[in-house]
């Protein structure tokens, strides 16, 4: 196989056993990352298991172009039941760095790892090898120790994937960390914790191979050169804060050379580290008027974190609950054992991430997620937690009420997916750039709106707040997303929808196709079927779990209710109009009867009966995916559209 290396491992911990299995049919009809880790879930994870059960799975699994040196190419897709979510569910999320690409050049497209090992133990893979080793010194260790462990006993060069005391406490926010701080969300770490292992070591010398070598320099040129499109290197809301901190160099993933706000930072007192978006904003003590705190408290935030595993996005909605809760008195110091009163503090962070990470008195609380913590409070405290919290992941972030397609791709997750959400809000703030300097991008509306038509299936679709196009965009972009997820690519980098350096301004819609059949060989044609094949497989999964449709595709209340006013970092998001104007949308809400019409449209694109949100038995079988009709029931899946026959 080109691209693929063509096996994958399956760790089974309560037997202390470790078998290989072939890629191959998977990949031909999953492509890999997401969509084959996603097959894999289907078929071994029944859904009577509960997350902390060993017959769960935690599931890695690299993409066809990881490893072979396409620009971006650097995710590791990991799947399996989430504690998290509320119900817990079939949940998903990536890694970037270079974990991804050392287990290809290890000799495996991806690991299925099954059971609780009877004591704790690491996973070590090496050159077509994978052997368990005693984890006990290891546990009850943080990351940064771990990782200092095994880059002793396996070398600098190795890379590691663990989960710090958060995650050995089943802390249902534990995240995944991997080698360069790359952090993956939806209680994976928990997964880890209640398995007993602790880690997982990686070194290769290998690589996959590439059927076109040549065509693929040639495309990775292009795609360097028209990935050029936004003078930007700082997460939004530490714009006007760059005294403080500033971006020093690039962002650290495997053989990328493009645009993103991952960096290297420097802080005025010297400290240096990679930070990533949100990540970065997880404790900025002048939202709380500390202005005499030491930037070392801001900038060391998200290593905290890190060390103990826990989410960065829930660490940050718990701190702003809380002190909106201390604030109005409804939360106290007595009755948490927490010092409120030093919120934006760094004794305050250490304290909180430390009592959540040992579930010692309101940390418990806590440790269970704030959709959960929620039930152990006051009617006043709960009122309090803000649109930003969600089962999983950031609420309000790129909101529906401003942009209407982001309404349809929430509904039907099972997370806030943000790869889904970066096309359309990346592409309005380089538009928003550019009005502010024409410098930063060459996002002009114009451009915006053949970008639309290019990219979205039509230039209405660029009126963000309107309902018209708005259904073939958010089927376009969840087949592109859902292809970008499986070959393992950046959705901070891809799609290229606009560039400086082409002659119109807009990006190449068919380059993904092109690198994919340069590395594999396999004409690219058919990647919208690959989509359609993965996004009905984690339909039938949710379904199975217990999703009821129509009903479960909704968004929250609040945004039929109440007028959009600010998102959660205090922009009033600007959108372009029909013509050169730019449209405020404060006050913008959605209209309940439009939105359903918008769904049904939707349903219809999928080839999903549009009263029931069910897929035709004949979309099914045309996706070769016939296994799957009994999941729905029979009446609903029969096909009353003539269009289908
Ligand atoms: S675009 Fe940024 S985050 Fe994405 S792979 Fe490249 S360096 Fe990493």
């Amino acid at each position: 196989m080109y691209g693929w290396i063509g096996k994958i491992l399956h760790v089974d911990l309560s037997q202390c056993e470790v078998k290989q299995f072939p890629t191959q049919p998977y990949a031909d009809r999953y492509l890999g990352g997401r969509g084959i880790a996603s097959r894999i879930y289907w078929e071994q994870v029944k859904p009577e298991i509960k997350a902390f059960d060993p017959e769960n799975r935690l599931i890695f699994m690299t993409g066809p172009l990881v490893a072979t040196g396409v620009q971006g190419a650097s995710r590791l897709s990991v799947v399996g039941k989430s504690p998290m979510t509320l119900p817990e569910g079939y949940c998903y999320g990536n890694l970037g760095g270079f974990i991804g690409p050392e287990l290809k050049k290890a000799g495996f497209d991806g690991v299925v790892v099954e059971g609780c090992a009877p004591t704790p133990m690491y996973l070590w893979i090496h050159n077509n090898k994978a052997e368990l080793l005693d984890a006990s010194s290891l546990w009850g260790q943080g990351v940064y120790q771990v990782r200092d462990y095994l880059h002793q006993v396996h070398g600098e060069k190795a890379k590691f994937i663990t989960t710090g005391v958060a995650g050995e406490r089943k802390v249902r926010t534990a995240v995944v960390v991997a080698s360069h701080d790359s952090t993956v969300s939806a209680g994976f770490g928990a997964v880890m914790g209640s398995k007993n292992l602790k880690a997982l070591a990686v070194k290769g010398t290998g690589r996959p191979s590439v059927a076109n070598p040549s065509r693929l320099k040639e495309l990775n040129r292009y795609t360097k050169r028209i990935s050029k499109r936004f003078r930007l290197s700082m997460p939004p809301s530490l714009i006007g804060h760059e005294m403080i901190v500033e971006c020093i160099g690039k962002g650290d993933c495997y053989q990328c050379g493009l645009e993103c706000i991952r960096g290297r930072y420097r802080t005025t007192n010297g400290r240096e580290g990679y930070r990533k978006c949100q990540s970065m904003e997880v404790y900025m003590p002048w939202k709380f008027s500390r202005k005499d705190e030491s930037v070392d408290t801001f900038f060391d935030a998200p290593t905290l974190c890190n060390e103990y595993s826990l989410c960065t996005f829930e660490v940050r909605n718990m701190i702003e609950w809380l002190y909106a809760c201390y604030q109005s008195g409804c939360l106290t110091e007595e009755e948490t054992g927490l010092p409120l009163s030093k919120i934006g503090t760094r004794e305050f962070l250490e304290r909180l991430l430390y009592v959540i990470a040992y579930r010692q008195g309101f940390g418990n609380i806590l440790a269970e997620g704030l959709v959960r913590a929620r039930e152990h409070v006051s009617d006043q405290a709960r009122a309090m937690l803000t649109h930003s919290v969600v089962p999983i992941g950031l609420g309000d972030w790129q909101p529906p009420r401003v942009f209407v397609a982001h309404g349809l791709l929430n509904a039907m997750e099972p997370r806030m997916h943000m790869p889904l959400l970066h096309e359309m809000s990346h592409l309005r703030a380089r538009w928003q750039a550019h009005l502010l300097h024409p410098d930063l991008s060459s996002v002009t509306s114009k451009v915006f709106r053949a970008v639309a038509k290019l990219f979205w299936g039509s230039e209405k679709a660029a009126n963000l707040s309107s309902y018209e196009g708005k259904a073939l965009a958010a089927k376009k972009i969840q087949d592109r997303t859902y292809v970008m997820d499986s070959l393992g690519l950046c959705s901070f980098a891809w799609p290229i929808m606009d560039s400086f350096n082409t002659p119109d301004h807009l990006g190449d819609p068919t380059l993904e196709a092109k690198i994919f059949s340069a590395v594999t060989g396999i004409a690219g044609e058919e990647f919208d079927r690959y989509a359609e094949r993965i996004f009905n497989l984690q339909r039938a999964i949710l379904v199975r779990e217990g999703r009821r449709v129509p009903d479960a595709d909704a968004i929250p209340e609040y945004n039929f209710t109440e007028p959009f006013e600010t998102d959660p970092i205090g922009r009033k998001l600007l959108i372009p109009d029909s013509g050169e104007e730019a449209v405020s949308t404060v006050g913008n809400i959605l209209d309940r009867e439009r939105f359903m019409s918008v769904l049904k449209e939707y349903y219809h694109l999928r080839g999903w009966n549009p009263e029931t949100g069910v897929p035709y038995t004949e979309t099914l079988a045309a996706l070769g995916l016939d296994d799957l009709v009994s999941t729905f029931s029979p009446e609903e899946t029969e096909c009353e559209n003539e269009d289908l026959h």
